[in-house]
């Protein structure tokens, strides 16, 4: 019988309450190799764009990349759909699950650009289904079916060059919705010993952990890595102290900042699509209620307002420090203006290239007695507390003071790191060029 081979994308089945795609993906896995089903890579998961208005609660889209005996088709279609549906939290407004299958080895170009528009920009529906039957692929839609789209990018996002890993472990469905419990004494053991190849596995700021999700779906905790090698240790040495149900490698574009796009002016910083953008500081920060950050950018096309939220940390002190005439370079997602609001780009990053020289104005000290001297008001001159000199026709002087920052990229604290924010320590690990996938043996359990 020959071979065939499958693409398998599905998305947006979870909900505020309860599920995750990524689990859907690991009962298919051990489903799907029972039936003979050969898989030619990990478990794709694709974090799409997180500025998206209507995105899922991760906004993390699943793709099964598979070889198998061509009589075996119906079967594993029937099994993916009877999955998604049995596991898709399909009474909640606004989780509308889609499935896509899209055989053949090569991937289109055009799917590949859906692919990565969806991860930097927005597209819709309309799109999604054009591309599906401009190239045969079937798709299946629940409700109104908005799924299709992240299936179809989780299809097209090929990670080819920079990707990471991500190992997920799931705790029995008894445990669902209970606190978690995990040694977190093993978690920073495990940090110290596979950095710097795996990432946010704590905050350092607030020595917490940040491997275990909160919220009521099914993961215990997923660690993240540059290889299936070191994530798979990482696990190992983890101690969870109640059951694993199931746990799987996945590759995935987390931490490798795929939804960032540069863009040459800031006229061009349109909503939803996250940038990278250069310009001059043009208003000093102001800190607004809840202690977030404000402040402005312009350049020779546009003055953009830019956000430091109060999670940000580091991120949120650095901002409070600009001074106007500072040349920085911002990485954030973009949110729509609003009635009470300008369009305003949520920072992830900073990196100050130019600071600003700071200036002060002071009185000027006493040239008897070296008291600085006190101001007798506008335009009046000055008067020595102590000698009691006057001075009339001198002003007041300037002074350079030393910058309270300085220059340097700056990022988010870890826990307000975003799926695909590459943190620092990926700096440096970038992939390149063509991804060579080969799977480890046992990759996935059971
Ligand atoms: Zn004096």
């Amino acid at each position: 019988m020959p071979e065939q081979i499958m693409h398998m994308g599905f998305d947006d089945t979870d909900s505020i309450r309860r599920g995750c795609t990524t689990y859907i993906a690991a009962l298919l896995v051990e489903k799907l190799q029972k039936l003979n089903v050969n898989f030619i890579d990990y478990p794709n998961l694709v974090r799409l764009n997180p500025n998206v208005p209507w995105k899922t609660r991760g906004n993390g889209a699943l793709c099964l990349r598979m070889k198998y005996n061509e009589n075996l088709e119906e079967e594993i279609k029937e099994i993916a759909i009877n999955t998604l549906e049995e596991n898709a939290d399909l009474e909640f407004k606004g989780t509308d699950p889609g499935i896509v299958f899209f055989k053949g080895i090569r991937i289109p170009k055009e799917v590949k650009n859906f692919a990565k528009n969806t991860i930097n920009g927005i597209v819709s529906l309309k799109e999604a289904i054009k591309l599906l039957k401009k190239f045969g692929a079937e798709a299946v839609g629940f409700k109104s079916g908005r799924g299709i789209i992240g299936g179809l990018a989780a299809v097209g996002e090929t990670l080819q060059g920079d990707h990471t890993y991500e190992i997920l472990a799931y705790r029995v469905p008894e445990n669902y919705g209970l606190k978690r419990k995990v040694d977190s004494a093993s978690i920073f053991e495990m940090d110290k010993a596979t950095a710097p190849y795996t990432f946010n596995n704590v905050d350092q700021e607030k020595r917490r952990i940040i491997i275990t999700p909160r919220g009521p779906d099914p993961i215990l905790f997923g660690i993240r890595g540059e290889t299936p090698e070191i994530v798979k240790k990482a696990f190992t040495m983890v101690k969870p102290l109640e059951p694993i149900e199931r746990w799987v490698i996945f590759r995935t574009n987390q931490g490798t900042d795929a939804h960032l796009k540069r863009v040459a002016k800031l006229s061009e910083v349109k909503p939803y699509h996250p940038v990278i953008a250069k310009g001059t500081v043009a208003a000093n920060p102001k800190m607004i209620p809840r202690r977030h950050v404000i402040f402005s950018i312009k350049d020779d096309s546009a003055k953009v307002d830019c956000a430091a939220y109060e999670p940000t940390g580091v991120l949120r002190h650095v901002a409070m420090k600009l001074l106007v005439g500072d040349y920085i370079e911002v990485y954030g997602g973009v949110r729509a203006p609003s009635k009470k609001n300008p369009l305003t780009i949520n920072l992830e990053k900073i990196r100050l290239l130019k600071l600003a020289p700071k200036i002060v104005y002071q009185n000027p000290f006493c040239t008897k007695c070296g008291k600085r001297l006190k101001s007798m008001g506008k335009d009046k001159g000055f008067r020595c507390e102590k000698c009691g000199s006057r001075y009339v026709n001198i002003g007041k002087v300037e002074v350079k003071m030393r910058r309270e920052v300085r220059k340097g990229f700056y990022i988010t604290s870890t826990r307000s790191q975003r799926h695909l924010t590459k943190p620092f320590r990926r700096y440096g690990m970038e992939k390149h060029g063509k991804a060579i996938v080969k799977l480890i043996d046992g990759w996935h359990f059971p």
